[in-house]
């Protein structure tokens, strides 16, 4: 492909952004805020609330969101971190209203931390689509941070990550030749990681598994994060990458979809 046909491409998947024209100092483009199971990470199996923004500009071989490409709300961002709050019922940020929280924790330094308090969901996800295509994200991250959440943000890995604000924790794709998106990766990220920081290879072949392997060995990264290694759903079986994970010894966890064991794999908002 030349390098007009891809910026073509390109162009036209960030089209609908275009709902955000005027609107991006305060507005998100929004796909969809709801409650469930963190199905991946080292947070599987925790409450989260997730907050997905719409659009991407990579199309994996394997994407599950694809609805996400084009459907999308523009969303106030006090709008969004209301949401997000009043779904978490996370006691950490009652009394606070959205724009306050921020201006509370400044103040004062003393927001109470949801994740000290018995109930309510204090993990906050912030995914998509691509997160970081969004000009807000910074805020909103800051805002969730100081209403008390703990926040994580999945991206694509085609993006530079020290947008995102410290405390926040990233869950850095990195894409593999099967994915389709491989040339997309930036991987000047794998530089920019910070503590709390996990990087997930969606593996679609035994070729995907060994391209993984190499970059992990020879970049030697889990000494900078936590390493994830997830099959991609019906193309590797758990069981076959667990094999090769323990024969080859790697310092890495298997990722599955938890949610995919726990609703229908297509359910959306779960
Ligand atoms: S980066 Fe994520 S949302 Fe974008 S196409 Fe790939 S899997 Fe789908």
């Amino acid at each position: 492909m030349n390098d007009s046909v891809a910026e073509s491409k390109i162009d036209q998947r960030l089209a609908p952004l275009e709902k955000l024209r005027g609107l991006e100092a305060t507005h998100l483009l929004i796909n969809e805020i709801y409650a469930s199971i963190q199905g991946e990470s080292t947070h599987a199996g925790r409450p989260c609330v997730f907050i997905r923004t719409a659009v991407c500009n990579q199309r994996c071989s394997y994407c599950d969101t694809a609805y996400a490409f084009t459907e999308g709300e523009a969303l106030h961002i006090d709008e969004v971190v209301r949401r997000a709050l009043a779904l978490g019922d996370c006691p950490g940020s009652s009394g606070l209203s959205p724009s306050s929280a921020g201006h509370q924790a400044s103040k004062t330094g003393t927001v109470p931390k949801g994740g000290d308090s018995p109930h309510g969901i204090p993990l906050v996800e912030i995914t998509g689509g691509e997160p970081l295509l969004q000009p807000l994200l910074p805020e909103l991250c800051e805002r969730l941070l100081a209403a008390g959440c703990e926040v994580l943000i999945e991206t694509g890995g085609s993006h530079d990550i020290s947008r995102v604000p410290q405390g926040v924790h990233v869950i850095l794709d990195i894409k593999t030749p099967g994915s389709g998106e491989e040339p997309a990766n930036d991987y000047g990220n794998l530089k920019r990681l910070r503590a709390g920081d996990e990087v997930k290879f969606v593996l679609t072949s035994r070729a995907d598994y060994e391209w993984a392997r190499e970059l992990v060995l020879h970049e030697k990264l889990a000494e900078r994060a936590t390493l994830l290694f997830s099959p991609a759903y019906r193309r590797i079986e758990p069981d076959q990458l667990s094999a090769w994970l323990i024969e080859d010894r790697l310092p890495v966890r298997l990722n599955l979809q938890l949610h995919k064991f726990i609703w229908p794999p297509n359910k959306r908002g779960v």
